[in-house]
């Protein structure tokens, strides 16, 4: 299932990118009987870390270290900022953690062992969670989610994650005590077939899962979502194809976890595919727009209607807008003449804040690519985030064969700390996965 997925994202990202919605967060003064403003401020106790919401790999920061468990999420590493450390998270003695360098022979018995789902690390309240591959047929489960210390020691189960109604669950997101997901279903009716969108929502604290539907979408069509979280509300960027229209449409909606009450924010064409959606913590939705074949716009949502608010297009080409991050938002483009995969040397990137002040702009350094072992191809740019002070950037790379089958794949993380001086490079780590023994671990 996994895998699926992962092929579906690889086809579906050339085709993403459009959005934004700006309706203001409801009164505060409603919220909590006061006009605390703060009520939709990150905690870092309880809250998803936006920047690394929806995304293939696991990542989490803390102010000391960064997790990653990526591609097939295997192994846990984490990066030692103050050191430059960068292994896997485990302290047991002798242990090999994983064989032959090769992410897919883990030693299962190692702490750093995790087995995790695409995307689902966070690190909340001093902890790590993450949501695990383990069949449990009882509970009609296929994976789990777990909890532990952060150095790797004292794992606990928190529950099975059930599937509910026979849907094969995506993209497991967890804020403020809920863990989210998405699903999407096909069903033959009358010799009609139709498709849905769902997401469920459950509580993490019963030890089984207690699923609330909080959105439903026919959408006749393969549609997928991303989710962001501020305060009691999560928002959904649903990416759906308008039949009547013809074109791709997105519906952004957002429930209150503590009302279980929710509201579609927009719901048209002219926005990406939800990977540069961004909500701050007023309530701003913010994304690509996307007309005619451009996306060099950056809108938001207001009241229900589209509005540009910054324009990357370029006399010496066009930038798109690829991501959104926590105050920053990330443009590229990329000259290359094949389509796939682009010229890593030919990248440009454009930073700017929300108020439109550029941050940086001109060559995405490429350095880490020596990095690799040696006839890597690059592939592709899996994770672009950050913040107004640094780019986390996630590059993906190949061995090519002749046949094309089972190569070898790997990836480094990359810090960019953005200076008056340009984007200085951090390598953060890499890995390498092949896959041996036909895929049985
Ligand atoms: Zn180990």
């Amino acid at each position: 299932m996994k895998k699926v997925l992962a092929f579906l994202l690889v086809l579906l990202l050339p085709c993403l990118f459009l959005c934004a919605c700006g309706k203001k967060a409801a009164d505060p003064a409603q919220e909590g009987g006061n006009e605390n403003t703060d009520v939709y401020a990150y905690d870092p106790a309880t809250d998803m870390d936006n920047r690394f919401a929806s995304l293939r790999s696991g990542i989490a920061e803390t102010e000391d270290v960064i997790y990653w468990a990526p591609n097939d999420g295997n192994m846990l590493m984490y990066y030692d900022k103050a050191s430059g450390e960068f292994a896997p998270l485990c302290g047991k003695p002798e242990c090999e953690h994983f064989l032959n360098g090769n992410m897919l022979e883990p030693v299962k018995s190692c702490n750093a062992y995790v087995n995790a789902e695409n995307g689902a690390l966070w690190y909340m309240g001093d902890k790590l969670y993450y949501a695990a591959y383990e069949n449990d047929p009882a509970h009609n489960a296929f994976s789990a989610l777990y909890r532990m210390d952060p150095d790797g020691t004292n794992k606990e189960k928190l529950m099975p994650i059930s599937v509910p109604e026979n849907c094969a669950l995506q993209n497991y997101q967890l804020h403020r005590g809920r863990l989210y997901s998405y699903c999407y279903c096909k069903e033959v009716n009358d010799a009609e077939i139709n498709c849905s969108l769902r997401i469920y929502s459950t509580p993490i604290d019963k030890g089984e899962c207690d699923y609330t539907l909080v959105y439903e979408r026919t959408t006749y069509s393969l549609s997928w979502c991303r989710m962001r979280f501020v305060g009691p509300y999560m928002y959904a960027f649903v990416c759906y194809h308008d039949d009547e229209l013809n074109e791709s449409c997105a519906d952004i909606y957002r429930w209150n976890a503590d009302t279980g009450e929710g509201e579609s924010l927009y719901d048209g064409p002219g926005l990406g595919g939800g990977n540069a959606f961004w909500v701050d913590e007023n309530g701003e939705v913010y994304s690509q727009m996307y007309t005619d074949g451009d996306s060099s716009k950056f809108g938001r949502i207001v009241n229900g209607e589209l509005e540009a608010v910054m324009d990357f297009s370029d006399p010496t080409g066009d930038f798109y807008v690829s991501r959104i991050g926590n105050g920053v938002v990330i443009a590229l483009r990329n000259d290359t003449e094949t389509s796939w995969p682009a010229d890593p040397e030919h990248y440009d990137i454009w930073l700017r804040d929300f108020d439109g002040k550029t941050l940086y702009k001109g060559k995405l350094p490429m350095a880490w690519l020596a990095q690799m072992q040696k006839g890597g191809t690059f592939w592709s740019i899996d994770a672009l985030t950050g913040d107004e002070n640094a780019i986390i950037a996630e590059y993906s790379v190949r061995w090519r064969n002749a046949t094309h089958q089972n190569e070898p794949l790997g990836g480094c993380l990359v810090r960019y700390e953005i200076t008056e001086n340009g984007l200085v490079e951090t390598v953060l780590g890499t890995y390498y996965e092949k896959i041996v023994n036909n895929g049985l671990l």
